[in-house]
C-alpha cells in the first residue's frame, strides 16, 4: 500500500510568529481525529528550526534546497542544513521555481540526487502550462520533466521520492483540474514510472495532485485510484481548511 500524503506549501507567507501558530494548530488538530494520512507542512526556511520543536506527528518539508552541499553559494541552503533543523522532506521543481528562478530539469535532477544522498526526501513537482495542454503536449512535457528530473535514480531511491502533479494553469488560479483530468495524468505518470523503473516502483510511489485543491473539491480528486493525496498551496494557510482536506479521504 502506498502512503497517502497531504502536504501544505506555505510559499512566502507568514511571519515567524504566525507560522508557529499555524503549525501548532495543524499539529493539535491532527491529534484530534484519527487518520492514516501523512501530513507535511512546508513553511519558509526561516521557520523550520522553530517549528520543528513544535510538531511531532506533522512532518516538515522545505520549499527548495541548494544543488551543492556546502561552499561559496551565497544565499543557498543545503539539504544537510535542512536535515539539521529536523526537516525530512523537500519540494523540488515547483513551477514557481521553474518560472521565476529558471530552474530547469537538469538543475532539478542535481537537487534531487543531492537531497536523496543527504537523506532528505524529495517531493518532485511536474506539470504542464495551459498552452502545452491546449497543444496536446501535456504528456510529452511531463515525460521530459520526470525522465530528466529523476535521471540516474535507483529503484531504492524511488522509495523516498514523492511525485506531485501540478498543472501550472491550476496553481493559485482557482481553476482546479477535473477529477478525470487528474486521474488521466496520474495514471499516465504511474505507467511512466513503470517503464522508467519497474512495476513495484510504479505501484508504490505516492503521486499527489496540486492546483487549487480545497475542502470543497478534495474529496472527488482523492477518490481517484491514482491520486494519493495533495500538495496544497493557498488552502494550507488555514489550519481548518488544510485539515478538512486531510480528512477528505
Ligand atoms: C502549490 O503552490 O503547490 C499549489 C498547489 O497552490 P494552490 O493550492 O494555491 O493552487
Amino acid at each position: 500500500m502506498r502512503k497517502k500524503i497531504v502536504a501544505g506549501n506555505w510559499k512566502m507567507n507568514t511571519l515567524l510568529k504566525d507560522g508557529m501558530e499555524l503549525a501548532k494548530a495543524v499539529e493539535q488538530q491532527l491529534g484530534e481525529k484519527e487518520t492514516d494520512v501523512l501530513v507535511i507542512i512546508a513553511p519558509p526556511y526561516t521557520h523550520l528550526s522553530r517549528i520543528s520543536d513544535l510538531i511531532n506527528q506533522v512532518q516538515l518539508a522545505a520549499q527548495n534546497c541548494a544543488a551543492a552541499s556546502s561552499g561559496a553559494y551565497t544565499g543557498e541552503v543545503s539539504p544537510e542544513m535542512l536535515l539539521s533543523t529536523g526537516t525530512n522532506y523537500v519540494i523540488i521543481g515547483h513551477s514557481e521555481r521553474r518560472t521565476y528562478y529558471a530552474e530547469d530539469n537538469y538543475l532539478l535532477n542535481q537537487k534531487v540526487k543531492l537531497a536523496l544522498s543527504s537523506g532528505l526526501k524529495p517531493i518532485f513537482c511536474c506539470g504542464e502550462v495551459l498552452e502545452e495542454r491546449e497543444a496536446g503536449k501535456l504528456f510529452d512535457v511531463v515525460t521530459e520533466q520526470l525522465q530528466v528530473g529523476l535521471e540516474g535514480l535507483s529503484k531504492e531511491d524511488m522509495q523516498n521520492v514523492v511525485i506531485a502533479y501540478e498543472p501550472v494553469w491550476a496553481i493559485g488560479t482557482g481553476v482546479v483540474a477535473t477529477p478525470e483530468q487528474a486521474q488521466e495524468m496520474h495514471h499516465f505518470i504511474r505507467g511512466l514510472l513503470g517503464r522508467m523503473f519497474d512495476d513495484t516502483v510504479a505501484e508504490q510511489t505516492t503521486i499527489l495532485y496540486g492546483g487549487s485543491c480545497k475542502p470543497s473539491n478534495a474529496k472527488e480528486l482523492f477518490a481517484n485510484p491514482d491520486v494519493d493525496g495533495g500538495l496544497i498551496g493557498g488552502a494550507s494557510l488555514k489550519a481548518e481548511d488544510f485539515m478538512a482536506i486531510v480528512h477528505s479521504f
